[in-house]
């Protein structure tokens, strides 16, 4: 479990002024609060909160963001209240918690009555605060990072709704890794033989093709260099979920996929970009049809 100065360590790195003492509260506050509380893991579960708070400092959120993260569960399991939150924090962290307990109950009403798109509506509307969101989110990938103890039935539901609602959501927020780890914990909960296929065929494929993203990196940052272009050239391998998905929706095969590693390519300027477009081009044959 996250110590209490490790909490303050990880926020300090990115926000020298964040308020030591309020983080500090904070920790001790939800740590009383929850107790003796378990998770289904049998972990304290106070564990869940510092983890969620440790996501969100990766983000380099406010403290606000980070206390209400550390506070997110309290007023819905615990005897905490909101009036008690707001006093002895603040009425903007009471706030977000009160936005956090909201979406909790939402959750356990709503999910079945409303389909995915209405539900991702309702969300936005009930969480003013894009922070709430964010804490939000933040609690569902640990909630999925851990799911592997809860009993099939659960596992399946959550997944299900994690894959309809919050991976999409932190898509349309710009967060495409947050995205894609959703994406696939869930793809893995849901068919777990079919991951394991594409997974074993990716650990394959890369070290079949070894250093090749890598050397693809290093060749065109030099090709684009050459032509006085400074770039910031980054490739990777696609994730499982995506590969499937795009398997499903194409009707092909793993070996039919033709976009398995990608790149990108960041520069200064709009002339810079075509340019690299050209170098791009005129380096590597392009697929006719295939350009988009
Ligand atoms: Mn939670």
């Amino acid at each position: 479990m996250m110590r209490q100065y490790e909490l303050v360590e990880r926020v300090k790195r990115y926000n020298p002024a964040t308020n030591e003492a309020l983080l500090n509260r904070a920790y001790v506050y939800a740590m009383r609060a929850h107790g003796s509380q378990k998770r289904a893991s049998g972990d304290p579960f106070f564990a869940h909160p510092l983890e969620v708070a440790g996501i969100l400092t990766d983000l380099r959120l406010d403290d606000a963001t980070i206390v209400a993260a550390v506070l997110h569960d309290t007023v819905e399991d615990t005897a905490a209240t909101l009036d008690e939150i707001s006093a002895i924090f603040s009425p903007e962290i009471g706030a977000l918690v009160d936005g956090l307990t909201k979406l909790k109950r939402l959750d356990l009403v709503s999910k079945r009555a409303v389909q995915g798109e209405n539900f991702r509506k309702l969300l936005l509307a009930v969480a003013a605060d894009v922070r709430v969101l964010l804490v939000k989110l933040a609690d569902r990938l640990h909630n999925m990072r851990t799911l592997h103890h809860m009993p099939p039935d659960k596992r399946i539901r959550i997944a299900e709704e994690t894959l309809d609602i919050y991976a999409p959501l932190s898509g349309r927020m710009g967060m495409q890794e947050l995205r894609e780890e959703l994406e696939d914990l869930a793809f893995r909960n849901l068919k777990p033989e079919i991951y394991a296929t594409i997974t074993q065929r990716l650990s394959g494929l890369s070290e079949k093709s070894g250093r090749l993203v890598e050397s693809i990196e290093q060749d065109l940052t030099a090709k684009l260099g050459a032509r006085g272009i400074a770039a910031e050239v980054t490739g990777r391998q696609k994730r499982p979920y995506s590969i499937w998905s795009k398997m499903e929706r194409k009707s092909v095969a793993f070996e039919q996929l033709s976009d398995i590693f990608g790149f990108r390519v960041v520069v200064e300027t709009l002339e810079h970009c075509y340019g690299a477009l050209g170098v791009v081009h005129t380096s590597w044959p392009m697929v006719p049809g295939r350009y988009k």
